[in-house]
């Protein structure tokens, strides 16, 4: 198997979900007692939320950087950055390094692609539903058009992400309001929703949804998958 390095703790609560999702991943492919080989930089997400929520996307680049430095040197073959929203520096960790980051957004854009989906609903952090970078990826790469909530509804959201999922709390008025959301965005013609928010889908864990989900945490984890067990 080839060795995978994960840019994890954004939040902690997901990164928990990528570490069991590729062990599980290979034990169901391999069997017996085989696990993913892993190298995991778990970084302080109180300093990345701040660097977003300032706008310094360049200082976050370079913690971001230098820990994809450090999983290459250390044997790791692969890059998953396990968040939507840093994607937004993701250029900035492929000039780092000679290996490949295996990127979010073609992930979800493949699975969306796959089941003939061209209108999508977008749920995640304000920076995912607001702007470009994010959504123009799947636009040119799978002419994918995506649907988002009204401006209030976006605060909300993504208040929710940061101050409840990210430390942990997944509560029943939430997922209402998220559910709600997704009803809305089926009337405007959504044919599927993506949790672009790795946090999103443990919140919803269980739930009847109105629309397909498409889990980004779940996509991104199964092109990992893929790349460590490319020679089974
Ligand atoms: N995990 C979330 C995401 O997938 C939000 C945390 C962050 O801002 O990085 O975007």
């Amino acid at each position: 198997m080839r060795t995978l390095g994960v840019l994890g703790g954004m939040s902690w609560e997901s990164t928990v979900t990528y570490y069991q999702l590729l062990n599980r991943g290979v034990r169901d492919r391999l069997g017996g007692l085989h696990s993913a080989p892993l190298l995991l930089h778990s970084v302080d997400f109180a300093q990345i939320a701040a660097q977003q929520k300032a706008g310094e996307w360049d200082a976050a680049g370079r913690v971001l950087a230098e820990a994809a430095r450090g999983l290459e040197g250390a044997g790791a073959t692969a890059l998953l950055l396990a968040t939507n929203t840093m994607h937004k520096v993701a250029a900035a960790i492929e000039q780092a390094v000679d290996i490949p980051l295996l990127h979010i957004g073609d992930a979800v854009g493949q699975a969306l692609q796959a089941r003939g989906i061209k209108h999508a609903a977008l749920l995640g952090t304000r920076f995912i539903m607001q702007e470009d970078f994010y959504r123009e990826r799947l636009d040119r790469r799978f002419g994918i058009q995506v649907r988002v909530p009204d401006a209030e509804a976006m605060v909300e959201i993504d208040r929710v992400i940061f101050q409840e999922l990210c430390v942990g709390r997944f509560q029943s008025e939430a997922r209402a309001f998220y559910l709600d959301q997704l009803a809305q965005l089926k009337a405007g013609g959504a044919q599927a929703a993506i949790l672009s928010c790795t946090e999103i889908g443990l919140l919803l864990e269980g739930c009847e949804s109105p629309l397909p989900l498409v889990d980004s945490a779940e996509r991104h984890v199964a092109m990992g998958l893929e790349w460590m067990l490319a020679d089974f």
